[in-house]
């Protein structure tokens, strides 16, 4: 059994819960204990403890823990990448890529906390000087989703150890083997007694009290729409800082100007790639009239050579989808896209393959509206819509018209449309000729409207929400 880290300490909960394979169900990864609300407060309280001395503790010693943190992530990224694909079902080289990207992540971070600045300004009172530093904002808890488990977590991990703070680290349910060796690695780099804690469990129990109690300074959230809103309001009670990241109905707009290749390409990396299951996934491909034919049949063709299979098999281009629940949910989804009466162009079929697992082929829906509710929910599967546009102002309102707002992608050989396009998408990111996503780990990361609220995260950005600002006015 996987325990829970507390304190220092290896605990075991009450119960535990069975990690499997969804590229083959008769594969259990293992077993992992489940806190309950105590074991919450147990981390909270040991958290408060050793934040005392540890936001204070000297940048070399925190730069040196996170650099032996980032350098076992990647001496050991080929296994970390695969418990990742055999856990969370993205193929083996999207999860090895993801382990060398939370490996450069904590490498970031143990560069970044030597750069540790302030600023210095003249007060309008002549003989006084204002210093403005920045100190940890306490004890965070952090809530994490299923689909990128090393990712997300190192990006708030890191950049909370970095600035000072003492963490709670609460990972999806769906994924503990992720962050139980994360958290393993991280318990033998040097930190003292109670800076980081694992509590594995359910959200509703271990999430929320996490949002709860008092103990807690800020929470950066990672998840649906509906649970952040939940965690906002819960942690607005008490005043805490939030950072919500959400999710995404991201568009691709393609114009007839396009090079098709590039557009396929973009298209179905940025739709079904990790089976569509990002929160910056292009689900809507707003395609101009004059490419829209060529577009869709090149796709279609470009669909029908993806391998769909097991994550961890050597050609897969496209795992399962990630359990049963999601599952439902993206069959609920195309049915309803048919019934709304847009036209199921490829896909969207359960498939059988070797092992026993939660297989669905590519879904590509053609003659679609801005108001089907395919064009306007998130699915977070592999399912896109294509919708078309009469020109480009046509193809940016319809872009545009969502309640989210994370990233927006355009493919076009104009730079005056790929110019405008870049100052009116109404987003946090934009692609020009580049499939949807959030690559770079020392950019910043996040949206607009419904997909975040409060500070970016990663890259020297993150400090807006790790760090709180201090303003010293000095006579001398
Ligand atoms: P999904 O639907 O993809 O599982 P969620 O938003 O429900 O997305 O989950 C994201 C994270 O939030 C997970 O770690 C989950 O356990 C946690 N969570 C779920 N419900 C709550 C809650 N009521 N309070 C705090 N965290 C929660």
């Amino acid at each position: 059994m996987h325990k829970n880290f507390i304190d220092g300490e290896w605990l075991a909960g009450g119960d535990a819960t069975v990690n499997v394979n969804p590229s083959n169900l008769d594969d259990v990864i293992g077993h992992y204990a489940v806190a309950d609300a105590t074991q919450v407060e147990h981390a909270v309280a040991s958290a408060r403890r050793a934040f005392k001395s540890w936001s204070v503790v000297g940048v070399q010693e925190r730069s040196d823990i996170l650099d032996r943190v980032g350098t076992e992530i990647l001496a050991r990224r080929e296994e970390l990448g695969r418990l990742l694909s055999r856990e969370e079902g993205k193929t083996l080289p999207e999860g090895i890529g993801e382990a060398t990207r939370a490996g450069q992540i904590f490498r970031f971070f143990a560069a970044e906390v030597l750069r540790g600045r302030g600023e210095l300004l003249d007060s309008v009172r002549p003989g006084i000087g204002v210093e403005i530093t920045r100190e940890p904002v306490g004890v965070v808890g952090l809530i994490t989703p299923w689909n990128f488990p090393l990712a997300i977590p190192a990006w708030k991990i890191a950049p909370a150890l970095a600035y000072g703070n003492c963490v709670v680290f609460k990972p999806a349910e769906l994924v503990p083997g992720c962050a139980w060796a994360l958290s393993d690695i991280l318990s033998r780099a040097g930190l003292p007694d109670g800076v980081f804690n694992l509590v594995m469990g359910p959200g509703a129990v271990v999430g929320d009290a996490i949002a709860r109690l008092a103990g807690v300074d800020a929470i950066s959230f990672t998840g649906s729409v509906s649970t952040g809103k939940r965690v906002a309001a819960v942690a607005a009670e008490r005043l805490a800082k939030v950072q919500l990241e959400m999710g995404g109905k991201n568009p691709l707009v393609i114009l007839d100007d396009a090079d098709l290749d590039v557009a396929v390409r973009c298209a179905v990396q940025g739709s079904y790639y990790s089976t569509g299951q990002r929160c910056t996934a292009s689900s809507r491909l707003i395609v101009a009239s004059g490419i829209h034919d060529r577009f869709v049949k090149s796709l279609g063709e470009a669909l029908r050579r993806l391998t769909v299979d097991d994550a961890l098999a050597p050609g897969t281009d496209i795992g399962p989808v990630v359990d049963e629940r999601q599952l439902a949910r993206d069959l609920g989804y195309i049915e309803c896209g048919t019934g709304e009466g847009a036209k199921l162009a490829f896909g969207g079929n359960l498939l059988t393959r070797a092992k026993r697992g939660h297989y669905l082929s590519p879904a590509l829906f053609t003659e679609t509206t801005p108001e089907m509710r395919i064009n306007r929910e998130e699915i977070f599967g592999p399912v896109a819509t294509v919708l078309r546009a009469d020109g480009y102002e046509h193809a940016l309102a319809i872009a545009n018209d969502t309640p989210f707002g994370l990233c927006a992608g355009i493919v076009t050989g104009s730079l005056k449309h790929a110019a405008h396009f870049k100052r009116n998408a109404d987003v946090g990111m934009v692609m020009v000729n580049l499939p949807t996503a959030g690559v770079d780990y020392h950019t910043p990361f996040g949206g607009r409207k419904a997909s975040s609220h409060g500070p970016r995260e990663q890259g020297a950005y993150a400090r807006e929400f790790f760090t709180t600002v201090k303003t010293s006015y000095v006579q001398a």
